[in-house]
């Protein structure tokens, strides 16, 4: 493969992603979506990636010049001399500002008007942990664990896990370190552990609701995580975020769960600390917890909003299927108004609000997001240099009266259209 090449292909697992040559440039994809787990990883990758182009993207033979435009959504097939210096020019423009971005990425992000967010990133991989400090991330806001143990047959244990989390914590420096309890189902499947064949996988057995129904995963998972804690100092984070909550009784049923793991390992340990402070967080990624956030709230210490599949759930539009992904738009008034009202929930009881969704690396949405109460964000690793600058660019008034303008569209474009004024920019 040559270098810089484009690679075409009607769509990509996971898996394949990570394990693309290093020539590769760009994606381009017949399907799929925006925030398929394939286009996840492209990102946090740095790849431009556009896909639900349509078959006939296949018919493009190889060896063609192309440009990959993964702002537009679009690539430009044998590109005339205009084009190619209107991209190379708005590649200089980008570089540039990436690198100042870059040159303050280890300042903490101060809005002007002082108020302090973090910004943690998100990891795929154990590799990503240690590459968050390259990219000035407060800590970790979401770790994918699905992701570590993808390649076993057999489930990873407490012992495999426990070593795991260990060296990941070693290197935090009391930065939170967020691990999400095993997030399988939906697009996400493991050999040691796949819900039965389902016909609607992302309104099935996802998330908590299969760890309920397989509780050893989550209590190896939880033992792993109380027996790194009981290691590191009481001034260490480790947040153990659920996914895929829908309700207050499986909100109730998990806590229940984690609270015997817990007695279970103290007796263990007999008498010895307890370590890190462990923090325990609901991923509100279902309209259902949004709705319901107040309730949910009491039972938790931090949230966190999962803007890929919130937008999903809350437009009724498959995150991975190219023909309504579109609809999926977490800028979406519908999916703001939920978002304000967990931030409203959060700030009640006085709890952190992160966002973890790839909205979060959508720079033109951080005024926005601030404006409707999120206290924290967790951005896909390459974008949180430029996160953070967007932040310090921000000015709270503006951003509320942006979140309120937001809040009264009609629908994502009025809002995209709002945020391209950059009304708080
Ligand atoms: C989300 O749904 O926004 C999220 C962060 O989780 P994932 O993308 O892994 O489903
Ligand atoms: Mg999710």
């Amino acid at each position: 493969m040559p270098p810089h090449a484009i690679l075409i292909a009607e769509d990509l697992t996971p898996s394949d992603v990570t394990q693309l040559p290093a020539q590769i440039a760009g994606i381009g994809l017949a399907f799929s979506a925006p925030t398929a787990h394939s286009s996840i990883l492209a990102r946090s990758l740095g790849l431009p990636l556009v896909c639900g182009i349509g078959e006939e993207l296949m018919e493009v033979e190889v060896g063609r010049p192309a440009i990959i435009d993964g702002h537009q959504g679009r690539i430009l097939i044998d590109p005339t001399e205009e084009d190619l210096k209107h991209y190379s020019d708005a590649r200089r423009r980008r570089l540039q500002r990436q690198a100042f971005a870059a040159a303050h990425a280890h300042e903490t992000a101060i809005t002007r008007d002082g108020i302090h967010i973090p910004v943690y990133a998100n990891a795929n991989t154990e590799e990503d942990v240690y590459a968050r400090r390259g990219q000035g991330a407060d800590g970790i806001g979401l770790l994918r664990t699905e992701y570590l143990f993808q390649e076993r047959s057999a489930p990873p244990g407490v012992e495999s896990q426990t070593a795991l989390y260990r060296r990941l914590a070693a290197d935090m420096d009391n930065q939170p370190l967020t691990i999400r309890a095993l997030d399988v189902g939906g697009d996400k499947f493991m050999a040691y552990a796949s819900p039965q064949i389902e016909a609607n996988p992302f309104l099935g057995q996802r998330g908590s609701r299969f760890l309920l129904a397989r509780p050893d995963l989550l209590r190896d998972q939880f033992r792993a995580i109380l027996r790194t804690a009981r290691g590191l100092p009481a001034s260490a984070v480790i947040r153990f975020m659920l996914p895929m909550i829908s309700t207050v009784k499986e909100l109730e049923d998990v806590r229940r769960l984690l609270t015997e793991v817990q007695i279970d390992e103290n007796k263990r340990a007999n008498g010895e600390a307890t370590g890190a402070t462990i923090a325990i967080g609901v991923l509100v990624e279902v309209p259902a917890a949004a709705l319901l956030a107040e309730r949910l709230a009491r039972w938790v210490d931090f949230f966190s909003v999962g803007t890929n599949d919130l937008a999903q759930y809350t437009l009724a539009s498959d995150r991975t299927n190219s023909a309504v992904a579109a609809l999926a738009d977490p800028l979406h008034p519908a999916v703001l108004q939920l978002i304000a009202r967990t931030a409203y929930a959060a700030k009640v009881f006085d709890i952190p609000i992160s966002l973890c969704g790839e909205m979060a690396g959508d720079v033109s949405a951080i005024p926005l997001l601030l404006g409707l109460g999120v206290t924290e964000l967790s951005a896909p690793l390459p974008t949180v240099p430029r996160v953070k600058q967007t932040i310090r660019e921000c000015d709270m008034i503006q951003c509320r009266q942006l979140a309120e303008s937001a809040l009264r569209c009609n629908d994502a474009d009025d809002v995209r259209a709002l945020l391209a004024i950059g009304v708080a920019r």
